[in-house]
């Protein structure tokens, strides 16, 4: 690899979610000596499961979904063997208080009219709605409209959209893809969002799911890395670093000097370990522009079907998705490594024990997702429980016949920044003031929103900057977008 290397450099990633464990994949492959230092006990980050001490289940911080167009992930799972661990689907189901579905998905029509027929035939929005949001959707089809400041829901009032048009169509799809009310997101992260989802193609739109707990998932990076002579340090909490012009010392209990870091945590943590000098006043300042929403998500065991759904959107209510988890995570439920809880995150688990047996046989597992879920901030677990299930008999009747077994609410209060208006200005790149340390994660500007594939790309962006750095100047982990298909390969 690198000539004028005596031996391969030595690469420390702080950070075991998923910029960091990309980043040391790709490293490792390339025949760096990486070390990942993750302060949990398992790997994942904000996307990682663990057994629930009370409950004894394995469950996901939250169910955590992926679209077609996250090329970079796709990659990724490729990489460390997992991509066999993810069942596609091309239609969701939306739901109305009372049952009806409407059942949205691609047909023969090329994009960006593929999925016209069945959104005409909808019957949760009437005409006028439809019209409304086919001539916003065109606004949005021949270019990417630039950040100007104004927020989507100022844009889609200026573009004429009725109420349940905003509510049922718009707020539905981008509060739970970008994590924030649509009133403080920036116009053009909502326009991405629609475009690589609705517009671009059908195969970038379908949705993935994750057939195995998250931790199983991701936990076959580290054995990736492991088996390219790497490292993976568990409760190992980086403190701080020191640049020289040489190296980098890193400071996690004791010291160990590096010829490259890759700092890939959240922003927050990223400002707690930054130097105490002032060359790290202006990344200082350009953090604290960045301000998080939270994810709330609703664990119920029934000892029965409710439903035969595997997934469900869920409209007008304070619950925004159903995942049919004992369906989607078939037979191979907690038979991998999984880790515990308990780590100080900012993670709130609250759980009705045990009322009787474990969902096996005839029982069933649903999550219920909120996202930017504000209002769930304040309230108890028995408010919450009582909230969702109150509004589950409204879409599944069956469940109000059912009992529940047992519960669990986890409350991921800081769970990804908020992708409101003028924030591009300040997502940093991979290169920092101090030569041989880069920066990853899902905040930084990739481009993307907080997403496990935003992620991914930060990770791959660092590891190539660290590459480049050190001599391949050809490297490139990157990976290119899918291509545009049908009409939409004008507009590209
Ligand atoms: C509830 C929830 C639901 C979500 N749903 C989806 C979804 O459906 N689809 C999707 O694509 N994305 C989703 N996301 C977003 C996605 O999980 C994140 O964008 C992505 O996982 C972020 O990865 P990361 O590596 O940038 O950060 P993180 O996952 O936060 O990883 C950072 C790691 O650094 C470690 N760390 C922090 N400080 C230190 C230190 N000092 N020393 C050592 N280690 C340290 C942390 O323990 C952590 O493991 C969701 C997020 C949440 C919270």
């Amino acid at each position: 690899m690198m000539q004028q290397w005596t031996q391969a450099p030595k690469v420390a990633v702080v950070g075991g979610g998923l910029a960091g464990l990309s980043a040391a994949c790709a490293l490792a492959e390339t025949g760096f000596r990486v070390k990942v230092f993750e302060r949990r006990p398992y790997l994942g980050g904000r996307a990682s499961s663990f057994q629930h001490p009370a409950t004894g289940e394995v469950v996901d911080n939250c169910q955590h979904v992926l679209l077609g167009c996250c090329t970079n992930l796709l990659e990724f799972y490729e990489r460390i063997g997992v991509q066999d661990k993810i069942r596609w689907f091309d239609h969701l189901t939306f739901l109305e208080p009372g049952g009806r579905a409407s059942v949205i998905g691609p047909s023969f029509l090329p994009p960006p009219l593929h999925t016209a027929p069945a959104f005409l035939r909808a019957p949760c929005l009437n005409l006028p709605d439809k019209v409304a949001i086919a001539a916003a959707l065109a606004a949005l089809t021949p270019i990417k409209p630039r950040d100007t400041g104004e927020s989507f829901l100022a844009w889609l009032r200026r573009h004429g959209q009725t109420e349940r048009a905003i509510e049922r169509f718009w707020k539905t799809v981008l509060v739970s893809a970008l994590n924030e009310d649509i009133e403080h997101v920036s116009i053009e992260y909502a326009a991405q969002v629609m475009r690589e989802s609705f517009l671009k193609s059908a195969s970038a739109g379908r949705m993935g799911v994750p057939t195995v707990p998250l931790t199983e998932l991701y936990d076959k990076a580290g054995d990736y890395i492991s088996a390219r002579a790497g490292e993976v340090q568990f409760r190992s909490s980086v403190d701080s670093f020191r640049a020289e012009p040489g190296s980098v010392k890193l400071f996690a209990g004791g010291e160990e000097q590096f010829d490259f870091a890759v700092f890939a945590v959240p922003f927050d943590a990223l400002l707690r370990i930054l130097p105490q000098t002032s060359a790290s006043d202006p990344l200082r300042q350009t953090l604290s522009n960045f301000n998080t929403s939270p994810i709330t998500g609703i664990h119920l065991w029934f000892d029965r079907q409710i439903s035969d759904l595997e997934h469900a959107v869920l409209l007008d209510r304070t619950i925004q998705w159903m995942f049919h988890k004992s369906k989607l995570l078939g037979r191979s439920r907690s038979n991998g490594k999984s880790a515990v809880g308990g780590d100080g995150s900012p993670v709130s688990v609250t759980t009705n024990k045990d009322q009787g047996s474990a969902v096996d046989g005839q029982g069933s597992y649903v999550e219920l997702v909120v996202s930017s879920s504000k209002t769930l901030i304040e309230k108890s677990r028995q408010e919450i429980i009582d909230l969702a299930l109150s509004e589950l008999g409204e879409f599944f009747p069956e469940s109000r016949h059912a009992k529940l077994v047992k519960s669990t609410v986890i409350k991921e209060v800081h769970a990804t920044y908020s992708p409101k208006p003028g924030i591009d200005a300040y997502r940093p790149r991979p290169e920092t003031v101090w030569p041989r340390v880069f920066l990853a994660g899902d905040w930084t500007a990739t481009g993307w929103p907080a997403t496990m594939e935003g992620a991914v790309r930060s990770g791959y962006a660092a590891a190539q900057c660290v590459a480049r750095v050190a001599g391949q100047r050809k490297a490139a982990f990157l990976v290119p977008d899918l291509p545009a298909k049908g009409f939409m390969r004008i507009f590209g």
